[in-house]
């Protein structure tokens, strides 16, 4: 696949990415939060994600871009890309539709927020991270640039260690034992295959 090719795809994948995150964010807006983190922290986790997952993509697609960061991948690399993309948007639709209104950009609860422990939510409790690394992997494959490529897994890393456990500790204040089992259930990015099957030995 040419790059040329290979940017065009990366840019309709982005288009997707955002198509699903602007209806989401329409169906939630405007409901009630009774429990917010929204801090100093929080915006500038977002900022970092912002330059890492759209800006530096941007800045390397519209020419003389990042030019002196390039690299050659095979040829096998980009198609690799286009089926990682694939699956990451497959995930970040189903999270957002399985979270339901219960999702927001920042850590918050809302009025009536519900433990969503269900479809994608059943096995991990951070399917839509999980997306938003595999689309940072499409991106690192499909760009061939280290700084465009790659700065959006970096970034998203960082935000993903500080964030997730404040998000765990808010979701244990609001949903107490209910979130703690939830946890022994689930992996945070992979299925804890071994546990569960443990756990339900010993119920049996
Ligand atoms: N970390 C999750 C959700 C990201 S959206 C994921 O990666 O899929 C962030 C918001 O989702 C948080 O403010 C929290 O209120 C909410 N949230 C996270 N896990 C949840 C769950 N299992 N059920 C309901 N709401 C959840």
């Amino acid at each position: 696949m040419s790059g040329r090719v290979a940017n065009i795809l990366f840019l309709a994948g982005f288009v997707v990415y955002c198509a699903i995150r602007g209806v989401f964010q329409k169906r939630v807006a405007g409901s009630e939060k009774i429990a917010r983190r929204r801090d100093r922290t929080g915006t500038l986790l977002l900022f970092t994600v912002f330059v890492g997952n759209m800006l530096l993509a941007m800045v390397y697609i519209l020419p003389p871009g990042l030019a002196f960061a390039d690299y050659r991948l095979p040829r096998w690399g980009p198609w690799v890309g286009v089926v990682v993309m694939i699956l990451a948007l497959w995930l970040f639709w189903r999270s957002h539709a399985d979270l339901g209104r219960n999702w927001s950009i920042t850590l918050e609860i809302r009025r009536d927020h519900e433990l969503i422990k269900s479809g994608v939510y059943r096995l991990v409790r951070h399917p839509m991270y999980a997306s938003i690394f595999l689309f940072g992997l499409a991106q690192g494959l499909m760009l061939s640039n280290w700084l465009a490529g790659w700065a959006a897994v970096a970034t998203f890393a960082v935000m993903y260690f500080v964030r997730t456990p404040r998000e765990e500790r808010m979701m244990v204040e609001n949903f107490g034992e209910g979130y703690r089992e939830y946890m022994e259930e689930t992996g945070r990015l992979w299925p804890k295959v071994g546990r569960r099957r443990q756990k339900s030995e010993v119920k049996m």
